[in-house]
């Protein structure tokens, strides 16, 4: 643990004259596009707050993407991966395998839901997940076809991207793309045209039918879908939704895929967001919040299903690297013994509170939602017309970084403003990151 002060402290303008020379190098040295959110230079990070190399302390409402839930420099996780890390950085698991890739899948097949037999496989990225999911349900079923859904996200390879539905940044020129990727609707409750209390089961007879009539069921190899979707602007599906979807392909002999890359690891309050509605996944795509911000990433799901790829068919140098999966256990470790989903309840019923104060006086939020420490406002121009409005989430979140508080933006219109606060994020922390929220408000 860095031993870093819980306290927001500005001592230079945002970015510092320190960020500012990296940046000028940065921009010399490193791809114009990879992007960053904010170009203030890390130094030192852990609970709530990110340091930067001028001694700025901001308050982290992002996370790092909903990846360090448990903090940047968790106790647990640091002590594991550094006794990991001298022991031996790795073996390549297809070659000489060791304990730790083992645990974590013992930890996936325990913390998942659904009480059946479990198998796991180990990867580096999101992307990679989504990527093998789909290989093992085109194995199983000997079919081809993946349906996804309008806003969803699913990574940046190729195949990804084809699942992905957002064509700027994530696609514009990078085609063409994977075959055998359908895209239907999904229940976008704020702007189904009949209202969001008909939008769960109007949604899923839509996109049942596009299923049916376009594709043909028996052809679906996977539905893939983001219980909670992420970049696509932090949207819930409308209750019913999920559950129709899954039984649909449980019907269809269609294995369904919960991509909980984002909402996974008690982020929405609950270990896996897909348990809301009491869905039981096929298989489940887990990273970002696996591993305390080392990258690793998972493929988790029916036995019989994980194991119809042949054996050599499934794998990568790095999958499931010690010192990660070190990390890993030393992350749920945390969750569990801090009760991060409580926690995740918690902030949810502080931020809710506060965010729907704003949503009463301030009309440009259209919308409040999420689900524990991930949360949103949708930003419209009239919220009769529910204009989308990039312009405010853009002003909103450079308010925000100038007075040191880091808030992301997401949606497929860019007007969605979403709060990934680590989950071991103080109280205090908490409630001045709304306050600064609430005066960017008036600042604009
Ligand atoms: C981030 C994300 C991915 C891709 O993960 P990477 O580690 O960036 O490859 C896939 N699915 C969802 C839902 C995500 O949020």
């Amino acid at each position: 643990m860095s031993e870093l002060p819980q306290e927001r402290r500005l001592v230079t303008a945002i970015p510092g004259p320190k960020s500012q020379e990296l940046q000028a190098r940065r921009v010399a040295a490193v791809a114009a596009g990879v992007g960053s959110v904010l170009p203030v230079f890390a130094a030192r990070a852990d609970g709530g707050i990110i340091e930067d190399v001028d001694g700025n302390r901001l308050i982290d409402f992002g996370s790092g993407i909903a990846v360090t839930g448990v903090g940047a420099s968790a106790e647990a996780v640091v002590r594991r991966a550094s006794a990991q890390l001298a022991d031996f950085t790795h073996t390549c698991f297809m070659v000489t395998p060791y304990e730790g890739y083992v645990a974590v899948a013992e930890a996936l097949a325990e913390l998942t839901p659904g009480d059946h037999a479990k198998k796991s496989a180990l990867f580096n990225s999101g992307a990679e997940a989504v990527e093998n999911a789909v290989k093992i349900a085109r194995a199983h079923t000997k079919r081809q076809a993946v349906v996804v859904f309008d806003h969803g996200y699913h990574g940046r390879t190729n195949l990804t991207m084809a699942l992905t539905s957002k064509n700027m940044p994530y696609k514009h020129g990078f085609g063409p793309f994977a075959p055998e990727i359908y895209r239907v609707p999904v229940a976008y409750g704020y702007r189904w045209p009949t209202g969001p209390e008909n939008c769960g089961p109007e949604a899923a007879a839509q996109a049942i039918d596009q299923i049916t009539k376009q594709v043909g069921a028996q052809n679906v190899a996977a539905i893939v879908i983001e219980p909670l979707l992420g970049e696509g602007g932090f949207i819930e599906p409308a209750k019913g939704f999920l559950p129709a979807l899954s039984e649909f392909a449980r019907d269809n002999g269609i294995v369904f895929v919960a991509d909980e890359i984002q909402s996974g690891f008690c982020r929405t309050g609950q270990w896996f967001a897909c348990e809301d509605e009491g869905i039981v996944p096929d298989l489940i795509t887990t990273a970002k919040g696996i591993a305390g911000g080392l990258p690793l990433a998972a493929v988790t799901g029916r036995a019989e299903i994980m194991d119809a790829a042949h054996a050599g068919g499934l794998g990568g140098t790095y999958g499931g690297n010690p010192v990660a999966c070190a990390g890993a256990l030393g992350s749920i470790e945390t969750m569990k013994e801090l009760d991060l989903a409580a926690r995740a309840r918690h902030i949810e019923t502080v931020m809710k509170a506060r965010l729907g104060a704003m949503q009463e006086k301030y009309e440009i939020i259209g919308d409040v939602r999420g689900r524990g420490a991930m949360l949103a406002i949708e930003l419209v121009k009239d919220p009769s017309t529910k204009e989308p409005n990039p312009e405010a989430a853009a002003a909103l979140a450079k308010a925000c970084h100038q007075e040191g508080l880091l808030v992301l933006t997401c949606g497929t219109y860019g007007n969605v403003l979403r709060f990934l606060p680590p989950m071991v994020i103080g109280e205090e922390l908490l409630s001045e990151g709304l306050d600064i929220l609430e005066q960017a408000f008036t600042r604009i």
